[in-house]
Parts: C-alpha cells; structure tokens; sequence
C-alpha cells in the first residue's frame, strides 16, 4: 500500500510517501531552524505560522517526487502527538482534510512510534528487540515484543538528552541547536574533568541528566571566577563521555535484561558519532545485533512517520474525523493489540 505522511510536531514541516512500510518513494523535510535561532530555541508562534505557509508545498512535492497521483494513496498518516499544539494541529487539519477528499483512512500516528520505526527503514525489525530513544524531548528504553507493542523499562526523570545538549551548547555559547556542536568540539577534545554519572537506584532504568547539566555548568561559573580558562573542546568531550557511559551502560543492561538479540536507536541524538561508535563497540562485544538509522532518519522526519503507520495499516488501526492534535499523547494509547 502507499501512504502519504505528514509530520510537523516541532521545527520540521515534512512530508513522504511510503510504500509497503519500508520503501521511501519521496521524503521532503523543510527545517525552520533558521528562523528559531535567534531566539536560541523553538518559538511555538513561529513554528506554527511557518508551518501553515509550506504545508501544502511540501505536501505537493512529496507527491510528486515519489511519481504517483493523490488518487494513488491507499492512506494518509499524521504525526498527533506529542508535540506543539498549534504546529501538530497543522498536519493533523491538512491530513484529515486529504483523507477526506480522497476517501481514504486517516492514521493518527505517535511521534515516538515514528521514530522507532525508522529503524525499520534501514533494516526489518526483529522481536523481540530493546530501543533506545533519545531525542530532544525523550529519553526512554523500550522494549518491543511485536510490531506496535511498547513497553516502557525506564525513562528520564528531568530533562532529556537532547536538551541537556541543547542548554549544555547554550551555556557555553553555541548555537541552536548545540546537539551537533558540542558532537563536533568532544572530538577535538579530552575528557579532561570528571563529571557526575547519575546511575540512580541499582537496576534502574531510568535516567537523569539535569545534574550532569548543572554540573556542567557550575563548573564554567566557578572557572570563569578564577580567571582560569578550560578549553571549550574539554568541557564538551567530558559532558559526551558521561552522557555516552551512562546511555551505553543502561542499554546494554535492558538488552540484556530482556534477553533480546537487536537493539535500535531513535531520535535526533542518534545522530551522535560518539554514541554512535560506542553503542558499535558494546554491541560488537556482546554480539548483539545493532541498527542505528542514517543521519536524517534520525531527526524528525515524514518518512519515520509512514513507516509507523504501515504498522497500523495492517491492523486497520484507523482514526476518525475526530483525530485531533494531543501534546501529551501515550505510546500506550497507541498499542496495537494483540
Ligand atoms: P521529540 O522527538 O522528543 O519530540 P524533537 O523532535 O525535538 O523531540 P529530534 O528532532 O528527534 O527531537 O532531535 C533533536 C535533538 O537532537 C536536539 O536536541 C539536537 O540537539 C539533538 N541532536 C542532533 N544531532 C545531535 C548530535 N550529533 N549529538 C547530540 N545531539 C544531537
Ligand atoms: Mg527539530
Ligand atoms: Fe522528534
């Protein structure tokens, strides 16, 4: 079957039509970041607005790139939370008012889920399997019995990791988003200073990394006030390795736990090259097999969110008119049953 997706929960006004849930006929992503970074962060205002001025232009293109008319989709998918109401509600009226039009089923589609699933672009999934998300708004590790079926082992506490990067980037005056920046500068540094590993309670799964944050930041304070200097690349390399030791440790922890052989990676911080190379040494050791996908189906995009909604396809797992934007949906809520 071909969908077409829809995807703008944040900065990212993306659409793509998916084929059979694992071919990419077209993938088109538009990122505002431009325009947020002088406010060094997404301003929901202006995330909407710019939302609304390309919907239907990034919608066209997806269709055309991917060769086929609108008569041609057997469904269209919409991201429906969570994210920014006013940008959710964009795709969410675009997708219902498509559906209708055509005739066709109308998916409602969890972000999360999206991301998952983008590592079923790259490489079928194999059950049961352990995921690990990371993002600029999550922090989570999923076990996965089946196609659709989520249950959550751990998750962070306070902040997430990609917004741990994204204040971390801040405070040492990186633009936004700093995820990709402080990546870049921890290569060219040492792990010269020791900064807290918050491994909470014994065979937690959760995370915490407003501590690692704030250390990372009294630490600049108290340097700046002595007048001594720590290079920037350091401090950036010592924030990555424990981030990196705590998200590896904790992995491979669930995945063993669970006694599963495949792990994948999701969100916009898989895009990290330490993570990735030390998820690629862990994994290598413990035989386990990993998938990570490439860079930009790692951030938000429209074909992640077709590949999830093939899934529900299959289950006739449809929305109604009444699907709505909802910023605190549940993977849960989402299930598949089985
Ligand atoms: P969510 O998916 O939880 O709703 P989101 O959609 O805003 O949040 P993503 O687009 O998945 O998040 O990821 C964006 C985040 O990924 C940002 O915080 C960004 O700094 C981070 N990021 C991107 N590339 C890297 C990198 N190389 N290293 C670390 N972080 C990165
Ligand atoms: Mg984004
Ligand atoms: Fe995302």
């Amino acid at each position: 079957e071909i969908i077409l997706a829809i995807e703008t929960s944040c900065d990212e006004t993306a659409a793509a039509v998916i084929e059979g849930g694992r071919v990419i006929r077209s993938n088109v992503v538009a990122s505002q970041v431009e325009s947020h970074k002088r406010f060094g962060g997404v301003v929901p205002e202006i995330a909407s607005r710019h939302h609304v001025d390309q919907i239907t232009v990034i919608i066209e293109e997806a269709v055309e790139q991917a060769g086929i008319r609108l008569e041609d989709l057997d469904a269209v998918a919409v991201t429906e939370g969570p994210g920014l109401i006013g940008a959710l509600l964009v795709g969410v009226n675009a997708a219902k008012a498509l559906a209708f039009t055509l005739d066709i089923p109308l998916i409602g589609v969890h972000h999360i889920a999206g991301h998952l699933y983008a590592n079923h672009l790259v490489e079928p999934l194999t059950f049961p399997l352990v995921a690990l998300v990371v993002s600029g708004g999550h922090t989570e590790l999923i076990h996965m019995e089946a196609d659709g079926r989520y249950e959550v082992m751990g998750e962070t506490r306070d902040d997430a990791v990609g917004e741990a990067y994204d204040k971390v980037a801040r405070t040492l005056g990186l633009p936004y988003p700093g995820g990709p920046h402080i990546d870049r500068l921890a290569h060219e540094g040492e792990e010269t200073l020791t900064l807290p590993r918050s491994w909470l309670e014994a065979g937690s799964f959760d995370f915490s990394f407003s501590g690692l944050k704030s250390a990372v930041i009294n630490t600049l304070h108290n340097a700046r006030q002595r007048d001594e200097k720590i290079p920037v690349e350091n401090l950036a390399a010592s924030f990555q390795a424990s981030v990196i030791d705590v998200l590896v440790d904790k992995t491979i922890r669930a995945v063993k736990e669970k006694q599963v052989n495949h792990l994948i990676v999701a969100g916009g911080v898989a895009a990290n090259k330490g993570l990735r190379a030390a998820l690629k040494d862990a994994c290598g050791r413990e035989g386990i097999q990993l998938t990570i996908p490439p860079l930009h189906l790692c951030t938000d995009n429209a074909a992640m969110i077709g590949a999830a909604a093939h899934v529900q396809y299959q289950q006739s797992m449809f929305s109604d008119d009444r699907l709505n934007g909802n910023p605190g949906l549940t993977l849960q809520s989402k299930q598949v049953q089985s």
